[in-house]
């Protein structure tokens, strides 16, 4: 294992991970480091060809991986889990660098979390049980939960090693074996962490080609021999790869977009609130989080004193660069992602009535890009349905309104066609209880925005995808099909 995030960038140089090798690839693509404008290195451009080669290695590897015990493999798994843990701070060091994330806010946590979920998995081996049916006294009737084959795991660039957890760990316990199509964007740390993971794992049961959603993604889904797809990313491709799976009918999660709400009551302890918005709009990720917190709805009695301590803490967090220790937040993944926020806040600022206020400073750093880092921006005074207040703009920009009808906040928090996040902040069990219970998201809370546990099922309602991750439920459903057995 190479000991310096340059060295990493070198050692992908235009390679994929198939059947427990490097193998070259015959073309490359550049990977910038979003905070400086620079080439960091250049990562495999696959196409149709070598992305069939990491799925005949993965096809290959499959049947003897699932006849290992379930216990094996997880300990396996556990095993990956804890390498990718003792080798944490090069992983953080090389996802800074291609993701902008700050180092110390984000990066570090990531590598843990990811690390923490594979090894949640590992110990669910034998959790992988079917059941003994009552049918008839004198047959022996039965489920058994098997292995669908060869999973697709394709990942975006925003939390890319957690999202390569929810769907690796899971897949390769359950007895799968899997090829991930890393995100272009940023795939330097997730080739890393796989091949420290290979170093407990057979050849072929883990394979990574990096490549474009339309040449090497189409590829992926599209190959007869992949059982399953499971998808993290934009609406827009999620649909794309829905149709894909629903021509070979194979099943498909799709963990997509959101625009979650956050419903601050009259009673809310106002300070738990603030930093519940602060942790929950993921502005040190800089808002490229499909859970982010990004409509604030709150009570028109509190609405005064929550903007003052909101702008207070905002202004105090460091914007600057991603690698420096004392930063909170880094930068937006690249040009197109910041000149789309930068519209919407545009069409914010042409809306009458509407007040656009930023937060903090931006870095004047000499090494560092301008471009890409943004100030924290919370809008008010928007209609209701006004783009910004409706549509997931994926930056650092909350939509902050007032409310004092119950019925009504409750109505706009269900009004978009998203439903992956919510949270209302309440002392009241009543209004916990009847909330919780009206609001279409798949993941609801109170008094605290999302902390991501293994253990703790987690996906969208409505256009926020289909299906679950984390959780035992979600390996069973996900990553296993039931075969009944009825032994006359
Ligand atoms: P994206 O959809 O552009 O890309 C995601 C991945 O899909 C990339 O690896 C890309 O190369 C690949 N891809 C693109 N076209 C493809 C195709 N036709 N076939 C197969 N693969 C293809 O998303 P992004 O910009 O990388 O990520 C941001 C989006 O991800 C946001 O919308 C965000 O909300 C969503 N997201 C959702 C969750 C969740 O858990 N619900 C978590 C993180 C991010």
């Amino acid at each position: 294992i190479q000991t310096a995030p340059d060295e990493v960038f070198e050692t992908y140089r235009e390679v994929n991970l198939i059947d427990g090798k490097r193998v070259p690839a015959r073309a490359g693509l550049d990977v910038i480091n979003p905070a400086t404008g620079l080439v960091l290195g250049r990562a495999a451009a696959s196409d149709a060809d070598e992305t069939a080669g990491a799925i005949r290695s993965a096809k290959a590897a499959q049947t003897e991986w699932a006849s290992l015990p379930a216990r094996e493999r997880g300990k396996r798994v556990a095993a990956a889990a804890r390498a990718v843990a003792e080798h944490a701070e090069l992983i953080a060091q090389v996802l800074a660098r291609e993701t902008g994330k700050a180092i110390r806010t984000e990066c570090r946590g990531e590598v843990a979390v990811a690390a923490d979920i594979m090894e949640f998995y590992g110990g669910l081996g034998s959790e992988l049980k079917g059941q003994t049916v009552p049918y008839n006294p004198r047959m022996l009737t039965m489920t058994t939960r098997e292995p669908l084959g060869v999973v697709a795991a394709i990942v975006p660039w925003n939390v890319p090693l957690v999202l390569f957890a929810l769907k690796v760990g899971p897949a390769l316990v359950a007895g799968n074996s899997v090829v991930v199509k890393s995100s272009e964007e940023a795939p330097f740390a997730t080739f890393l962490m796989a091949e420290i993971m290979m170093a407990h794992l057979p050849a072929g049961v883990l394979n990574i080609v990096n490549g474009t959603g339309a040449i090497c993604g189409n590829a992926l889904t599209g190959h007869p021999d992949i059982a399953k797809i499971t998808f993290t990313g934009s609406e827009a491709v999620g649909e794309t790869i829905y149709k894909v799976g629903a021509a070979r009918i194979i099943p498909v999660s799709l963990e997509l977009g959101g625009k979650s709400p956050m419903i601050i009551c009259e009673d809310a302890d106002l300070d738990k609130a603030v930093a519940g918005a602060i942790s929950g709009m993921r502005f040190t990720r800089q808002g490229q989080s499909c859970t982010a917190a990004s409509r604030i709805y709150v009570h028109d009695s509190l609405i005064a004193p929550f903007m003052d301590q909101l702008g207070d803490a905002l202004n105090r967090l460091v914007i600057g660069d991603p690698l420096d220790e004392a930063t909170d937040i880094g930068t937006i993944i690249n040009a197109r992602q910041a000149d789309t926020i930068k519209a919407y806040v545009a069409g914010a600022e042409t809306t009458p009535g509407a007040k656009v206020i930023r937060f903090g400073t931006l870095p004047q750093d000499a090494g560092l890009s301008p471009d890409l880092f943004l100030q924290p921006t919370i809008l008010t005074g928007l209609p209701d349905d006004h783009p910004c207040v409706m549509e997931e703009i994926f930056g650092p920009v909350a939509v902050v309104q007032g409310w004092s009808d119950y019925e009504k906040v409750i109505s706009l928090a269900n009004s978009t066609h998203y439903g992956l996040a919510a949270s209302v902040w309440t002392r009241s069990l009543q209004t916990a209880l009847d909330s919780t219970s009206r609001l279409d998201a798949g993941y609801v809370q109170v008094n605290q925005n999302l902390t991501i546990q293994p253990n703790v099922s987690y996906g969208g309602f409505g256009r926020s995808g289909l299906g679950k991750e984390a959780s035992l439920e979600a390996m069973l459903e996900h990553f296993t099909r039931s075969k009944t057995i009825v032994m006359n």
